[in-house]
């Protein structure tokens, strides 16, 4: 079932998906040569906190049987694609990092991932960075009522394709609201599905994550950590929206 949003629900989410931005913008300043993953995930921890929201991702159970995901982000370097686990690894010029944040506030979910350069990074790297982050506006842009899942899916695969890169299958964009992932699932290619029209007062979480080599993509032992089959790089860009009557409204931003 799809749940639609009221405006007061909006508001709601607003408000979580703000937290969700402030959050990415002190980890923003943070992010340099020498700092820890698990630094970073104790900054974005305390301003969650701070503000009477929850980090959604911490404690939640694990789809391959492994330990409930013990951080409050997901820290995911160069190679490492999604739910890369905060620890004591150190973050060293010339990588690339995307960090994924959920916080619940007041019942409501928001959920948003950047990439970001770790001083001085590759040409290579900046690219990728760029196009990930255009794919998701590309996806955003068909965010409107009366379009279907399907027409976000085709605009990000053929963005992405279009620049040389490859895209993710094994995990997908989502619904968002009250729970963390709602139906509809977005995927960032073409299937056989047409998906769900779409209409105002969604609420969405699109989420391009982009390969420099091959579109695979394994889990580690750790049962969490997602990385390319290939070891080349990958970045990752999610906005939490809301479909409005006159366009698509991200909530994952400074108000
Ligand atoms: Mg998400």
């Amino acid at each position: 079932m799809i749940v639609i949003k009221s405006q007061r629900e909006l508001d709601k989410m607003r408000k979580a998906g703000e937290l969700v931005a402030l959050a990415h913008q002190r980890l923003h300043e943070l992010i340099a040569p020498g700092i820890t993953t698990l630094e970073l995930d104790k900054a974005a921890e305390e301003i969650i906190r701070k503000a009477g929201g929850i980090p959604s991702f911490k404690g939640v159970p694990c789809a391959y049987g492994g330990m409930d995901f013990p951080g409050s982000i997901c820290a995911s370097i160069n190679s490492v694609v999604i739910h890369g686990i905060p620890d004591k690894t150190v973050l060293n010029e010339g990588d690339i990092i995307s960090i994924d944040i959920g916080a619940i506030l007041d019942g409501f979910h928001g959920d948003a991932a950047r990439t970001f350069g770790v001083g001085t990074i590759s040409d290579e790297a900046k690219a990728l960075i760029m196009h990930t982050e255009e794919a998701f506006n590309q996806g955003m842009a068909k965010a409107v009522e009366g379009n279907r899942i399907r027409d976000i899916s085709e605009a990000v695969q053929k963005y992405v394709e279009g620049q040389g890169y490859s895209v993710v299958r094994d995990f997908v964009g989502h619904g968002i609201g009250t729970e963390m992932h709602e139906e509809p699932q977005i995927p960032n290619y073409v299937t056989r599905e047409r998906g769900v029209r779409i209409t105002n007062g969604m609420t969405l979480a699109i989420e391009p994550m982009v390969n420099v080599g091959t579109w695979r993509v394994k889990v580690l032992d750790d049962k969490w950590t997602v990385v390319t089959l290939d070891g080349k790089l990958s970045a990752h860009h999610e906005n939490t929206l809301a479909v409005m009557p006159n366009g698509p409204e991200i909530l994952t931003r400074l108000y």
